[in-house]
């Protein structure tokens, strides 16, 4: 198999790495029982099935723990999406593992498709490029490091990035293209490039809870002024009194009035930290975090609340967690003639951009591979 190796390249100087491929989780679980797999190529389909503590694919036993399925039209099909590169189906302590191996750029190409907005200008998705690759290699960097070799390299829910295969968006290949290899890095190392949907104007240098002296380029101490055209910029959102009670019952099993709920603390960027709820008993208290998880239309951690009636009013700013690129902002900066590299100073403040170098080496696989007749 033929890959290709990428290694930084610095100005000042040449620390190397490799980094040739990432491997993205497409599916982890418990395997206690039996299971079942459907990979589809174009010429053929493997159907896996764990039971009795044996793997068979296809009808037939399987003396591996660790399938490898590679299409010779470099597409693969499993549940909702089609892929390029290779799959592998590894089984181990009792889990199962989905692993879709990819060139970085592909992946790239890829992820600007389902984090982004692929309508938006050019220069728009040139920042996301350089964002969404800086924040693979970061992750490919930790897994090749850790003490353990990890499995994979990279979730692909928006627990880290939203990944769905293979698109037909030909004209994003022009904004990975005339970034390849370019990433973010602060002392030399590729940054954790967070970035979120609006910012709505709060500071992520005062928000609490990010260890910002680790990651002193995510501590814009500045707000960003160039979001206001989202909608999500400000926004409100309304319960009923039943409907809250309904939201905090998984937290408050019993829970059955609420006669008012304040905001306990709040940072000096305005994220709540611990609110208050005053029942007809006792008073709870509930986190920030707990709190945002559970309710579904409350945009972002920073927020007001107001009782009218018997309704609660939520009055809040942007849409994530605040830190990081604001895309909103992005197009905003974009909209007033910015480019790419003036939007990723102004919000990763004293990082570096670096090229990654390819070069060629041959890798063998780990893994049984399975043919397609
Ligand atoms: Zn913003």
């Amino acid at each position: 198999m033929h890959t290709i190796i990428y290694f930084f390249l610095c100005i000042s100087s040449l620390p190397l790495y490799s980094a040739c491929s990432v491997r993205v989780l497409l599916e982890q679980g418990d395997i206690t029982q039996t299971h079942e797999w459907l990979f589809v190529t174009p010429k053929k389909s493997f159907l896996c099935i764990f039971s009795n503590g044996m793997l068979s694919c296809n009808g037939k036993k399987v003396d591996t723990t660790a399938l490898r399925i590679s299409s010779t039209d470099n597409r693969c099909s499993y549940q909702d999406n089609v892929y390029a590169g290779d799959i592998a189906l590894i089984i181990a302590d009792g889990h199962f593992y989905v692993i879709n191996t990819i060139p970085l750029e592909e992946y790239v190409y890829s992820v600007i498709r389902s984090e982004g907005w692929p309508g938006w200008p050019l220069e728009v998705n040139k920042v996301f490029a350089i964002m969404v690759r800086t924040y693979a290699v970061h992750k490919i960097m930790l897994s090749k490091n850790g003490k353990k070799r990890a499995r994979y390299d990279i979730k692909s829910t928006n627990i880290h990035q939203t990944y769905k295969g293979v698109h037909d968006l030909e004209h994003l290949h022009q904004a990975v293209q005339e970034t390849k290899g370019l990433i973010l890095a602060y002392n030399k190392q590729p940054i954790v490039a967070m970035y979120d949907s609006c910012c709505g104007g709060v500071i992520p240098a005062q928000l609490n809870g990010f260890d910002f002296k680790m990651h002193p380029y995510l501590a814009r101490a500045y707000p960003c002024t160039y979001c206001a055209d989202c909608k999500l910029y400000r926004w409100k959102s309304i319960y009923s009194h039943d409907a809250l009670v309904k939201m905090l019952h998984v937290e408050f099993p019993g829970l059955k009035h609420i006669k008012d709920i304040h905001v306990l603390h709040a940072d000096k960027a305005g994220k709540v930290g611990q609110l208050h709820v005053k029942t007809t008993r006792s008073n709870k208290r509930i986190s920030g975090t707990i709190f945002y998880r559970l309710c579904k239309d409350i945009k972002s951690f920073c927020y007001t609340i107001k009782k009218e009636g018997s309704n609660f009013i939520f009055e809040g700013k942007g849409f994530g967690h605040h830190v990081g690129v604001c895309q909103w902002g992005v197009r905003g900066m974009v909209k007033q003639g910015f480019m790419y590299k003036e939007i990723l100073d102004y919000y990763y403040p004293g990082t570096k951009l670096m090229k990654l170098t390819t070069n060629s080496k041959t890798s063998a696989s780990a893994y049984s591979a399975l043919a397609e007749g």
